[in-house]
């Protein structure tokens, strides 16, 4: 018998949609779980909207389970199906009919205080620095410089996540089937003083971004990813890469991503 982990908001109606899923979950013959368990998982459902995804996965710490996701009335990027289409999914599902969309992380490694730490976005990382202040970063990549930043921070963006925080800053939608990063920057300073590119730069998969503060080390830098933050003090130096980590998705049969961007967007 198939296990299947249930993830829902807080909100009213996911919670009476979860009712009616677990029923169906039953019919079609599946196990649920009390609990999230990496080896017996085999399905992840999760109810809500593209936040509740992002907090499943950093929750899970990206898990194998290919996940559903079903929209219960937000934007809803990641969630492919609406409640009413659940029974209806999970008879495909049974019979093989959907497709799997595997999305790769970001990586951000920061040195602060002499020591090494990683955050993890599916959507992206940012960078910023102390609240209300211009961040200065000498910026290379692969090892070559390419220019010192100044402006609000750098957002590094997966396909994925083109159409979240980095469509807001004017970044491009990329198709997630492309392998790539996208190095957008927020409110660059383009002035006789300062200079810096004032679009995003895409750079391809197995390519390093490194950032190093212009005053290191540099006592407070602020890093979100995926809706979350976290702050570091006496940064020396930062790396991003594609990340090893992803997760699957599942599609159904009929999904298209420019499709779904134009029934988001337009
Ligand atoms: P939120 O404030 O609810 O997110 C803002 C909106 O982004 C929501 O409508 C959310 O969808 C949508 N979204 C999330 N991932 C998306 C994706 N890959 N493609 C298209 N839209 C997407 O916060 P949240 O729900 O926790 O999401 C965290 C994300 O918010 C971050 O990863 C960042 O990308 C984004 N964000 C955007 C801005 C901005 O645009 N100015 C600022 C900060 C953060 P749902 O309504 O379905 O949740
Ligand atoms: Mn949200």
């Amino acid at each position: 018998m198939e296990k299947v982990y249930i993830k829902t908001n807080c909100m009213e109606n996911s919670a009476r949609i979860e009712k009616e899923v677990r029923a169906e979950l039953a019919d079609e013959g599946f196990e649920i779980l009390d609990g999230y368990d990496k080896k017996e998982c085999g399905l992840i459902v999760c109810i809500g909207g593209d936040g509740t995804f992002l907090n499943l996965i950093h929750e899970l710490d990206f898990p194998d389970a290919p996940i559903i996701g079903i929209n219960t009335g937000h934007l809803g990027f990641f969630q492919e199906i609406d409640p009413s289409q659940t029974r209806d999914f999970l008879e495909n599902y049974r019979k093989g009919n959907y497709q799997e969309q595997v999305i790769s992380a970001v990586d951000i490694f920061i040195t602060s205080n002499g020591r090494r730490y990683r955050e993890t976005g599916l959507n992206e990382v940012v960078v910023k620095g102390t609240v209300g202040c211009n961040i200065h970063l000498n910026m290379s990549i692969g090892g070559s410089f390419i220019e010192k930043f100044s402006g609000d921070g750098i957002l590094v963006a997966t396909p994925a996540g083109s159409t979240a925080y980095n469509y807001s800053l004017g970044g491009s939608i990329v198709d997630p089937k492309l392998r790539l990063l996208q190095v957008t920057p927020l409110a660059p300073l383009n002035t006789v003083a300062y200079r810096s590119f004032t679009s995003s730069l895409m750079l391809p998969a197995g390519s390093a971004l490194g950032l190093v503060p212009e005053d290191s080390p540099a006592p407070d830098i602020h890093i979100e990813f995926d809706g979350f933050s976290a702050d570091y003090h006496n940064v020396t130096e930062m790396k991003v890469k594609l990340s090893r980590k992803s997760v699957s998705l599942l599609r159904l049969e009929t999904y298209d991503f420019w499709s779904k961007v134009k029934s988001k967007f337009l």
